[in-house]
């Protein structure tokens, strides 16, 4: 195990340029990211749906489904692009209706899932956005404020 990461940590490009390169694998980012995916919906099943904790959290984990559109993109993974509003089922078309679902008590937990998904999806883009600007200017979140900031009449610098 230990060798397997020094070898990975050997291979890739020196300090400085490589927070942008690629992403390092036990970073606190990465850490935190599982950590809202995996764990963090436990705690949600347990407060939101306490009877039926156990049933709720593995929805909740199958709702990671809609990560499934990532097989649309070229290139399917990119470590620096932000998922949300790229990916047709993270789109901010997609909100809304996950919000809907969240009124009907037969979908609510899949709706938490969802609507806590993009939610971690948002946080792992703004973390990247910290370090790498041209990731915050590609991504469709500044676009969208671009589109608001010209509806209420802002001017926009491209
Ligand atoms: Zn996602």
């Amino acid at each position: 195990m230990a060798d397997t990461a020094s070898s990975v940590t050997q291979s890739v490009a020196p300090r400085g340029p490589r927070q942008y390169a690629s992403p390092k694998l036990f970073s606190a980012q990465t850490l935190v990211h599982y950590g809202l995916h995996f764990v963090f919906p436990v705690v949600l099943a347990l407060v939101f749906f306490p009877l039926v904790w156990q049933t709720a959290y593995l929805i909740m984990l199958a709702t990671m489904a809609i990560d499934l559109d990532h097989l649309l993109a070229k290139p399917i993974f990119d470590p620096l692009r932000c998922s949300i509003g790229y990916h047709p089922l993270h789109s901010f078309y997609a909100v809304p209706v996950y919000a809907l679902l969240l009124l009907l008590p037969a979908t609510q937990i899949v709706a938490v899932g969802l609507l806590f998904h993009l939610f971690t999806d948002t946080v792992d883009c703004l973390w990247n956005f910290s370090h790498c600007r041209e990731c915050y200017l590609n991504s469709r979140i500044y676009a969208l404020r671009n589109r608001v900031r010209r509806l209420l009449g802002h001017e926009v610098v491209e």
